[in-house]
């Protein structure tokens, strides 16, 4: 017969895990083991099905636990250095432009710059620029800021530019229409 209050039922249910929890503990290992291939599976495929849905709880978990995400952050940093550093070396070495525009976002945000550029654009403005340095095409080296971000440039696409090392060092606070008439 079934049980028509609930929480009996749960109170229930709840004392008989507590009484056979090695037993369920041992079943639950060699189910795990038994069917390791097949419950991977089922793990990546709903990952893939409802990324919006985890990466939202993600986020609201770590807006609302701050102080916990960072300890716990810091913690792992601590205890796995070498992976971490390898890891975000790989990461590096693989999303080079990626790992521009955050720099760039960065240091806009430092600035309070207006605009943002993406990775994607950042790569198209690179691309507008056949890779080379907007100002004597040499490879580039620098995201260059056409009106300096103390001068108070945006972060626009618009005003970012590839620049090599010489002609982004010689040309720093200034517009290149500064240097050039
Ligand atoms: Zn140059």
């Amino acid at each position: 017969m079934p049980y028509k209050d609930k929480a009996q039922a749960a109170s229930n249910d709840k004392a008989y895990r507590a009484a056979n929890k090695a037993e369920i503990d041992a079943y639950q290992k060699a189910y795990s083991t038994a069917n390791k291939a097949e419950i991977t599976a089922r793990v990546k495929a709903y990952r893939a099905a409802n990324k919006a849905e985890i990466a939202a709880r993600v986020k609201a978990y770590a807006a609302a636990n701050k102080a916990l995400v960072a300890a716990q952050q810091k913690a792992y940093h601590a205890a796995n250095k070498a992976l971490v550093a390898a890891r975000n070396q790989a990461y590096r070495k693989a999303n080079p432009i990626a790992v521009r525009a955050t720099h760039q976002r960065r240091r806009g945000h430092k600035r309070n710059a207006s605009g943002h550029c993406t990775a994607e654009q950042l790569k198209g403005r690179i691309a507008f620029f056949g890779g080379c340095c907007a100002y004597c095409k040499s490879p580039y080296a620098h995201i260059d800021h056409a009106i300096p971000l103390s001068r108070g440039g945006s972060q626009w696409p618009a005003n970012l530019r590839p620049s090599c090392a010489p002609c982004n060092l010689a040309k720093h606070a200034r517009t290149w229409r500064e240097i050039t008439l």
